[in-house]
């Protein structure tokens, strides 16, 4: 009998579970009954820009916390697929870090050639998912907008692949009811030349910390300021940028930190990260965790041990990520196809505790990574993903690491090679702080030979 699955998402990894399928059925395999369903007009998840905030044009909480100008935060070489390469949907050397346009194009040009484009019913939001104890199935019960109306459809499995970084987690100081300037989370952030001018105060130390910050201050904020919680980011921050220790109040336009000492500041972003949220999922079926590693429950980082007939995809920190939720799709694929078997649930939970302890003994960044190398190494031996030099990565993540150590705001500049093709990057022919105009249009354009656009920083 066909299997009928649901996949609840067109992001990355949704996307990446219908290539997975549409690759084996070019194979010969048969095809399952494929649902995707995505709440937004459009694929790509994250990567599909939207400038809303707050809720969609359907009253539906917006999905998206990418930002205009945003680039790529790790070189595109830690993501490349291993079955579409940049060089293949390009046609030639592109530089290392590709602004989000770039990168969406990219997603979009493997699964344009898949033709899976009508496996996905857009405009549609799940609701609720309910598991059937007696028939073994589950029934999704859906919004589609552009109907107007609710559905209901019955699925032997359903695919979680509804992302991690769109439900903020907002912290309160106190004297923030009464704090004269804008006070937004990172999710809520669009627009870095908004702070123009301004003093911004930017709570947290993790990546959206770094990176807003960063487009703050490209695009001409007058200061920044980054309040850590345990640990300062540590970079040498360019003059106009300091680091202290946690924010505990705010009185009027001053903010008050650990270390006894104040700051007028315009504007605070809070980048405090994000909740794994499944509002459409019961309790016995939500996976609950922090961003980490190895989330608990879900076996080889996928299958939901207490359902097996539930998956989740990319709910991992991620290091890498396009890869990652590809060798997840392959496997989880190969799962549903009947091709690997599960072990019994005992046997699954022990497997789970063993990654879980030596996520647990992990001291060092290049350790994390290493760590989730090894991860998707597993899984692609279990399948037929194309292997990848995943030693080769990991390299160049520790590269990445040191060219951000040694300069924050040129480490974008470097160039690395591509593990599938061979090819090497070519820089891109603007520097990116001075890089204003992150369009696909400006990206790809042959270099003029006239130097950088109009700047607003110089170096
Ligand atoms: C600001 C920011 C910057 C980032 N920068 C990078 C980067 O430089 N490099 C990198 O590799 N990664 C980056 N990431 C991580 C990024 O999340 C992943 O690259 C990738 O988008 C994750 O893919 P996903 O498919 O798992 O989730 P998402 O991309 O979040 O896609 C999930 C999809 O599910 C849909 N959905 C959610 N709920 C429902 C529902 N109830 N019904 C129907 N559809 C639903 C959403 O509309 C969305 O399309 C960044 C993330 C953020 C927030």
């Amino acid at each position: 009998m066909t299997i009928r699955v649901a996949i609840i998402g067109a992001g990355p990894s949704g996307l990446a579970q219908l290539r997975a399928f549409q690759s084996a059925h070019a194979q010969g395999a048969e095809m399952p009954e494929v649902v995707c369903f995505e709440k937004q007009a459009d694929w790509g998840g994250m990567w599909n820009y939207t400038w809303r905030t707050g809720l969609d044009e359907h009253g539906e909480p917006v999905h998206g916390s990418m930002y205009r100008y945003l680039w790529s935060n790790g070189p595109k070489e830690c993501l490349e697929f291993a079955d579409y390469s940049f060089d293949e949907h390009f046609g030639r050397p592109i530089s290392s870090y590709p602004p989000r346009e770039v990168l969406w194009d990219y997603i979009q040009g493997r699964v344009k050639k898949a033709g899976v484009r009508d496996y996905i019913r857009f405009n549609t939001a799940v609701k609720a998912v309910r598991f059937d104890q007696a028939s073994r199935t589950f029934t999704v019960s859906a919004y589609d907008y552009s109907i107007g109306q609710g559905i209901e459809q019955v699925f032997d499995f359903v695919v979680v692949a509804s992302g991690h970084f769109s439900t903020p987690h907002v912290p309160q100081f106190d004297g923030f009811e009464r704090f004269s300037g804008r006070i937004l989370h990172a999710h809520d952030f669009r627009e870095a030349v908004e702070f123009k001018g301004k003093d911004v105060l930017i709570v947290g130390s993790s990546y959206s910390a770094e990176d807003i910050g960063s487009q703050c201050f490209k695009y001409g904020a007058r200061s920044i300021t980054s309040a850590y919680r345990t640990q300062p980011m540590g970079y040498k921050w360019p003059k106009g940028w300091e680091e202290r220790p946690q924010l505990l109040r705010v009185e009027g336009e001053l903010a008050f930190f650990a270390d006894g000492s104040s700051k007028r500041v315009d504007a605070i972003i809070l980048c405090t990260g994000y909740q794994h949220h499944f509002p459409f999922l019961p309790d016995e079926l939500t996976l609950k965790t922090s961003n980490r590693l190895w989330p608990a429950g879900l076996y080889q980082g996928v299958v939901w041990e207490h359902n097996p007939q539930l998956i989740y995809l990319g709910m991992q920190d991620l290091w890498y990520s396009f890869n990652l939720f590809d060798a997840q799709a392959w496997f989880a694929r190969d799962y549903m196809l009947g091709r690997i078997k599960l072990p019994q649930p005992a046997a699954m939970a022990a497997d789970s505790a063993q990654w879980r302890a030596e996520e647990l003994a992990l001291q060092s960044t290049a350790s994390m990574y290493e760590f989730q190398g090894r991860y998707i190494k597993h899984l692609i031996e279990q399948t037929d993903y194309p292997s990848f030099d995943i030693d080769a990565v990991n390299r160049i993540f520790l590269k990445w690491k040191s060219d951000k150590k040694q300069d924050i705001m040129g480490y974008r500049d470097k160039s690395y090679r591509s593990v599938i093709t061979g090819t090497a990057a070519v820089p891109h022919h603007t520097r990116w702080l001075n890089a204003l105009d992150d369009s696909l249009q400006e990206y790809l354009r042959e270099t003029s030979g006239k130097g950088d656009l109009k700047t607003l920083r110089q170096h």
